[in-house]
């Protein structure tokens, strides 16, 4: 069934939401055409509400086999209980990834770690559920600090389901590093599937991922090559972990005018793995715009805000024709927490955003600075242009 929510007292935003959990908010306008049937297929909103299974008011006695089947795996859980427990053994770790979503104590630092009654319990209360497929998966942290857990975690696991008969399955996020050979026999040996984050190469992997001795991609890919040889190449899976450092402000583009800078809009390079050697093109498509001696005020306040929320918005408008204001579409903010913000003369000829460069720039180069990357950067886009204009 679908429902309207008003979001705001002026009935700007509205939520509309239905029984499988999918919802889109939208303009007072496209939720008037939506309500009287006015959303068609050449409507801007129709893909997405149709996708979201949103245009259709949907009472449960029309429902297509697509939306009880949708309904009956969202709803799964309510009559057939939990299915995935996750054990954080220790919340000790040797990494500081920027994207990190738990409170990762230092590895030497104590009162971290999962008490062995704990865990005990955590297992009865595992057998609890009355779902037939039990899955286990250890994260951390960095669960391979405390292996001695998993392993009585497991063994405890096994020694219940001898009698409870659930599909039982094991699983383990961790940078690999600390898994020792015994370890991975021990993984091998009672099906725990491993996995971890390979965030590209070296370069991108160390910037997101540091560790102490500033290796880990080396280290990873020798620990990735180890759990295979025991494993086997289906034990063990490596991802990306993607962030959004897709949007640059460059400052200090032009001297001549110092408070003029340049927002770039690209895709997140950072997430492709390019091999270097492979002889692809890879070709990128960036949104730019110069703000030419701006107000210094507006980005000012801008950064303020974001170093007070870590956070803001990236909302497209549109300015129409005699209009004194731009539309806003709000309802397609996109919620962002990383910003790039560099100044010019730190730009290199292989940087993605040496296009927000102007033939006539006099970049702002720091005292001290000598052979300023820029100046590389400002002769191969000049020379780039030339060749094209040809
Ligand atoms: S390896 Fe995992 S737990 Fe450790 S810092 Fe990175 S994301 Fe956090």
């Amino acid at each position: 069934m679908r429902r309207s929510t008003t979001l705001d007292p002026d009935g700007r935003r509205v939520l509309v939401s239905n029984d499988f959990g999918d919802y889109a908010i939208l303009s007072a306008a496209d939720h008037a055409d939506l309500l009287t049937g006015q959303i068609y297929n050449v409507h801007p909103k129709h893909a997405d509400l149709e996708a979201r299974a949103l245009l259709d008011e949907s009472p449960r006695d029309r429902w297509s086999d697509l939306e009880r089947a949708a309904h009956a795996t969202r709803k799964a859980f309510a009559l057939e209980g939990p299915s995935l427990h996750i054990f954080v053994v220790t919340l000790r770790c040797d990494h500081s990834c920027h994207y990190c979503q738990v409170s990762r104590a230092a590895v030497g630092a104590s009162g971290f770690d999962m008490s062995e009654a704990d865990a005990d319990a955590a297992v009865d209360l595992v057998f609890q559920s009355p779902s037939n497929d039990l899955t286990i998966e250890f994260q951390g942290g960095e669960p391979a600090l405390r292996f001695d857990l998993v392993r009585r975690i497991v063994e405890r696991a096994e020694a219940r389901n001898l009698q409870a008969e659930h599909r039982l399955t094991f699983a383990m996020v961790s940078t690999l590093h600390h898994l020792t050979e015994d370890d991975l026999i021990f993984c091998r040996d009672h099906a725990i599937r491993l996995s971890t984050s390979i965030d590209g190469p070296a370069e991108w992997h160390d910037a997101h991922r540091p560790n102490p001795t500033r290796d880990s991609w080396e280290r990873t890919i020798a620990a990735l090559a180890r759990a295979r040889a025991i494993l086997g190449d289906d034990g063990v899976s490596a991802l990306p972990t993607l962030t959004r450092r897709s949007m640059a402000i460059v400052t200090g583009l032009n001297k001549i005018a110092p408070a003029s800078y340049g927002v770039v809009i690209g895709v997140n390079f950072a997430n492709q793995l390019v091999d270097e050697d492979d002889g692809k093109m890879v070709m990128m498509v960036s949104r730019m715009q110069r703000m030419e001696n701006p107000s210094p005020q507006n980005l000012n306040g801008f950064l303020d805000g974001y170093r007070a929320t870590g956070a803001y918005f990236l909302v497209p408008a549109v300015m129409r024709p005699g209009a004194a204001e731009p539309d806003v579409f709000e309802d397609l903010a996109i919620l962002k927490r990383s910003l790039d913000l560099k100044a010019a003369w730190t730009i290199t000829d292989n940087d993605m955003d040496m296009s927000i460069l102007s033939d006539d720039d006099h970049p702002f180069v720091p005292d001290g600075v000598e052979d300023a990357p820029v100046i590389g950067a400002l002769a191969r886009i000049r020379e780039l242009r030339q060749t094209r204009g040809q």
